[in-house]
Order: C-alpha cells, then sequence, then structure tokens
C-alpha cells in the first residue's frame, strides 16, 4: 500500500519521548443533517510489538465515550492494516484473529458514538488515505464548527469524500498541501479548522496528536515500555498498566518518530477552555483530566449542590451510574445516608446513547428498576449529574414511587442545560433541551417530582475551585449552561441549510 515504508517497529526501539527527565518524572498532577456530531475516544500507540492489542484494551476502557462503532488502523513497517467495524469494541476485537490482521508495532485507535443516520461503516474512524506522502490514518474526536463549510469548499475544488463525518475534511486539506514536510502539511490543514479536535493520526513514519488550540476535548500522553501513547483519558492507561506523563497542551501538536519526540505549538496562545461536561457526565470517574480527578470534580458538584438546595430527607439515592460520585458528595456533605435505591442492569448500554427516542425510552426502563429494600416509606432525593430530555429523570422519578418511596425529590449536579453544543457531546437542539424550553416548576411538573433543582453556575465554579464564574475569563467551555460558545460557529451561522450532497450514500454501507 505505501511506498516509503520504513523499518519494522517490531524491534520495539527504546524511545526516547524527547521531553526532559523532570518532566518525565513531574507527573502528578447539520446541516448535513447525517451529523456532524459526535462524541468519541482515541489512542494511538508507537513502537510496541503489542500495538494492536493494546489498543484494543485501551479503547475498551473508553468504550464509555463512543459505542456504535469502534476501529484500528496499524501499520508494520511495510503495509497499513484497518479493521473498523459497528458495534462495541469487545465484539470485533476481542478476537485474537482480528487482532492478528492487525500487525505491526505503531496503531491507533478510535470508538465512536453518532447521531441518527450515521452509523455507516464508511464513518468508522480512523479513517485512512494513501496520500502524496504514504498513507494517513485519523482519529478524531470532537467537532469541528467549520466542518460543513470546508466540507462544501473541498467538494468544490474537486475533492471526492467517501464519509460524511467531518474529520474527512482533515485528510484532503492535508492531501491538497504544498508544504514538502508532512509536519508542516499537517499544521496547514489545522490552521483552516475551527472547533473542536483531539487527534491521533498515523503515517508510515510517525504517530501524531494534535489537541485544538483551546483544549476543548482531552488528550493525554502516557508510556509503556518506553512507547509513547496518545489517548483521550487517563483511564485508558490505567488499563494497560501504562505511566501518565502529561496532558497534550490545547494546541499542542506532538509528533513520535524514530528519532523521538517533537512539540510543535504554531498557534497564538489563548486561554484554554477545556469542555466542563467531561468532568460532568463524559470522563470516567476514575480519569485525571486537565490534572483533576473526574470523580472528585463531581463529588464536590454534590457537596456543593448539597450547600445550595437541600431538603429534609431520609436517604440519598445516586441514578446509576452517572449519578453517584455526586451523590457520594452530596450524601457526605448533608450526613444524611446514602443507599442504593435504584439498581442498575449493567448489560444495557448508556441509555442517551441510543439513535432514536422510543429505544432511548425502551432503554431506560431496561436499565434501572427500584431497590424497595432501600426506599420504601423513604422520603427520599435523588441526585444524577444532568438532565436533558427529561426521559431519565421521569421515568425514574415514577419507578420511585411505585417502588415505595414516600417523598421523591430530584437534584441535578449541573446547571440547566440551556443551549446545544457544537463540539462533540451529542446534546439535542434547543427544542429538545427540557430546560431551554421549560420553567423549574413546569420541569418539577414533568418529572413529577417534590422538588426539583439544579447546581448553579456559579456554584459549579465554586466546587472546582474558583470565586464563581467570571465572564471576562470563563476557563471552561461552559457553553451549554451559559450560551459562551468559545469559538466562532461557522456552519451555524454561515451556510443555508441545502440538501445531502450525499444523500444517494446516506444509507448504503
Ligand atoms: P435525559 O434522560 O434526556 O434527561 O438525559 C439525562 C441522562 O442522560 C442523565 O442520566 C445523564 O447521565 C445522561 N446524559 C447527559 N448528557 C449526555 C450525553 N451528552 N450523552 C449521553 N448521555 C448523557
Amino acid at each position: 500500500m505505501d511506498e516509503t515504508a520504513t523499518p519494522d517497529h517490531h524491534a520495539q526501539p527504546k524511545l526516547n519521548l524527547g521531553l526532559p527527565e523532570p518532566a518525565l518524572r513531574d507527573l502528578d498532577l447539520d446541516l448535513d443533517g447525517d451529523t456532524l456530531r459526535e462524541e468519541c475516544g482515541v489512542f494511538g500507540i508507537f513502537g510496541h510489538s503489542e500495538a494492536a492489542a493494546i489498543t484494543a484494551l485501551g479503547l475498551h476502557a473508553l468504550q464509555h465515550r463512543g459505542q456504535e462503532a469502534a476501529g484500528i488502523v496499524s501499520y508494520d513497517g511495510a503495509r497499513f492494516h484497518s479493521e473498523r467495524r459497528l458495534g462495541l469494541v469487545g465484539d470485533t476485537f476481542s478476537r485474537g484473529e482480528v487482532i492478528d490482521r492487525l500487525p505491526g508495532g505503531t496503531a491507533v485507535g478510535h470508538v465512536r458514538y453518532s447521531t441518527t443516520g450515521a452509523t455507516i461503516l464508511r464513518n468508522v474512524q480512523p479513517l485512512f488515505a494513501e496520500l502524496a506522502t504514504g498513507g494517513f490514518a485519523v482519529g478524531h474526536n470532537g467537532n469541528l464548527t467549520n466542518g460543513l463549510l470546508l466540507r462544501r469548499e473541498l467538494i468544490r475544488g474537486g475533492a471526492m469524500m467517501q464519509s460524511t463525518t467531518d474529520t474527512e475534511v482533515i485528510l484532503h486539506l492535508v492531501a491538497q498541501s504544498k508544504r514538502s514536510q508532512f509536519v508542516d502539511r499537517f499544521i496547514e490543514a489545522l490552521r483552516a479548522l475551527e472547533g473542536a479536535y483531539s487527534l491521533v493520526c498515523l503515517t508510515n513514519k510517525k504517530l501524531i496528536g494534535a489537541r485544538d488550540p483551546l483544549g476543548i476535548r482531552p488528550l493525554v500522553l502516557g508510556e509503556l515500555d518506553g512507547c509513547p501513547i496518545l489517548t483521550s483519558e487517563t483511564c485508558a492507561l490505567d488499563i494497560i498498566g501504562a505511566r501518565y506523563i502529561r496532558d497534550i497542551d490545547p494546541g499542542e501538536i506532538i509528533v513520535f518518530d524514530e528519532s523521538g519526540a517533537q512539540s510543535h505549538k504554531p498557534f497564538p496562545p489563548k486561554p484554554p477552555r477545556p469542555c466542563i461536561f467531561e468532568y460532568i457526565y463524559f470522563a470516567r470517574p476514575d480519569s485525571i483530566v486537565g490534572g483533576r480527578s473526574v470523580y472528585e470534580v463531581r463529588k464536590a458538584f454534590g457537596a456543593q449542590l448539597a450547600r445550595e438546595s437541600h431538603v429534609d430527607v431520609d436517604v440519598v439515592v445516586p441514578v446509576p451510574d452517572s449519578g453517584v460520585p455526586a451523590a457520594v458528595g452530596y450524601a457526605q456533605h448533608s450526613g444524611v445516608p446514602f443507599e442504593l435505591g435504584i439498581i442498575r442492569n449493567h448489560y444495557v448500554g448508556r441509555t442517551f446513547i441510543q439513535p432514536t427516542q422510543s429505544i432511548r425510552e425502551y432503554g431506560v426502563r431496561m436499565k434501572h428498576n427500584a431497590n424497595r429494600a432501600a426506599i420504601e416509606g423513604k422520603r427520599i432525593i435523588l441526585i444524577d449529574d444532568s438532565l436533558v430530555r427529561g426521559t431519565t429523570s421521569k421515568k425514574i422519578v415514577r419507578m420511585m414511587r411505585d417502588g415505595g418511596a414516600r417523598e421523591v425529590h430530584f437534584r441535578l449536579a449541573s446547571p440547566p442545560i440551556l443551549y446545544p453544543d457544537y463540539y462533540g457531546i451529542d446534546l439535542p437542539d434547543r427544542g429538545g433541551l427540557l430546560a431551554a424550553t421549560h420553567s423549574l416548576e413546569e420541569m418539577r411538573e414533568i418529572i413529577g417530582a417534590d422538588s426539583l433543582a439544579f447546581l448553579s453556575v456559579d456554584g459549579m465554579y465554586r466546587a472546582m475551585g474558583f470565586a464563581g464564574r467570571d465572564p471576562a475569563n470563563p476557563k471552561f467551555a461552559d457553553h451549554c449552561f451559559t450560551g459562551a460558545y468559545p469559538t466562532h460557529l461557522t456552519d451555524q451561522t454561515q451556510i443555508e441549510p441545502q440538501p445531502r450532497q450525499l444523500s444517494l450514500l446516506a444509507e448504503a454501507s
């Protein structure tokens, strides 16, 4: 496939990561309609004899970031190999014969969740293309806010798109760059992008990671047996016994090849705006995101919630699993006993990660059951991380009453979600967001709770150690709650909806 092959990485060279030793030790730290939104996780490893198997394990730890499809591309020193499938990581990559088809010392992988219509094989990442410079694979977590505009410009210029994902524009931009060095071509491509991207990329010589200038989505660097790893969350490092080194900085491009690591920072520095929703819901609680334990942040949200809106109750009940750490924090702060009043069936995926509303509703019933022993005759306070459409809360409140609870109070460990996200967290448009279209009292009535309260925006910041939200320097991408989008929304503001260009392909594959 690739004519400019490099030596096989099976030799497992001990890589100089290019980082000074102290740094190594200093660790503790749609318009298209077919959707341009994605929730994803990425993983890449360079120079390890079991690259694909390790990548599969890493992706397994990132499964919560995307459950609809998974893919791995490896490079064996002469050829690229690709396995991309719909379904869970374990469905495909637990099978030895699939891993055997991914030989080589370097691999990148991706788990993906997308909204309706895009669950088609040609959208499953990592995307791969043969460029003039050789093979190039890219896995993307995030969402471009000018992806549609770029796509249209590229198509007008003669590009033939194979997928409907915004990620594909990155391949084309790299392909069209006139720069001679690959890294320069890559950087030139990134300069055209607006929005959120954490990328892991593979060429015949390099593993490349890149994070958008605001660092909206996470990306961390780790190391296993002297081999660098790039991945979305530290939980993917833990599963393979890898060491966390540091977060990739916002706007940083890091390149690993036989000569070591080079870090590039080609963009003018800006105050970072990592997405606060990673802490609220998206990241796994055992991950360290931006130097903070997600679990501890969620507990602090719960404690703050107790400070802000406690009522006299007998037990604190988490909505599993997403509400558990906040409920622990709430119970610890309020002194009210913590009880598992809802038992979760672990063999059902995340409720929300189902493409249609009817399936989602069915999913909620399949997923949770009341634990009568913990709630009967009691006044309970339910804690969940967030309320989106209200589907979960409504069903859970009813379930608690049917299970014998005397009073059911509902608390959310995040503020009301008033605005959609365009950076890779799948949230409905404003019309689908319960809080955007209803008052607090209306929501309480719809949900059927005795009382309802959300964490305040300032309280969310206080729980993270700030005095409150500083509008001049918000620190996080918190647009879902405030409407303060951290980038331009070019596709939303500049492009008129028009018939899909790829409609003939939309249901294929
Ligand atoms: P809903 O039932 O529509 O109100 O959604 C709220 C539930 O979905 C909560 O239990 C959250 O844990 C979960 N959730 C919130 N945001 C998301 C998201 N972007 N993707 C998947 N699940 C989510």
